[in-house]
Order: C-alpha cells, then structure tokens, then sequence
C-alpha cells in the first residue's frame, strides 16, 4: 500500500504505508512511480513473512505436554 503525495511543482513523494518510508521524493514521471513502488522492498513485509506460521502457543490447551497433571 503506497500514498502518493503531490508537491507544489507537480511532482510526487511516495510513501508505503505499511513502514511508513518515504521510498521517492520529487518524482515527475507516473512510470516512474510505478517502477518505484514495485521496487520496493518493505522491510514490514519482510518481517512478516519471516514470522514462523506455527501458532501451537495459543493452543496450548490442545498440547498434553502443557495441560496440568489431572
Ligand atoms: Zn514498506
């Protein structure tokens, strides 16, 4: 997701806003935004990706190694 904002001589700054980096200031060119954006490697999305998808730990009730003795 990226907002794009209009400076005063018509150019653009983009800005992803899932970081919240200002990833091009003073761009002219629409082809330009869009390479720019593509470009991007948000360090956010990174992360989120690199997040292990095992969610045993909120089901822990389901886990007999954690359920009380009883
Ligand atoms: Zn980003």
């Amino acid at each position: 997701m990226y907002s794009r904002t209009q400076n005063d001589n018509g150019s653009f700054n983009i800005r992803c806003l899932d970081c919240l980096m200002t990833i091009a200031s003073c761009v002219e060119n629409e082809q330009e935004l869009e390479w720019l954006e593509r470009r991007h490697i948000c360090p956010e999305k990174a992360l989120y990706e690199l997040q292990p998808r095992d969610r045993t730990h909120e089901n822990g009730a389901r886990n007999p190694a954690l359920r009380p003795p009883g």
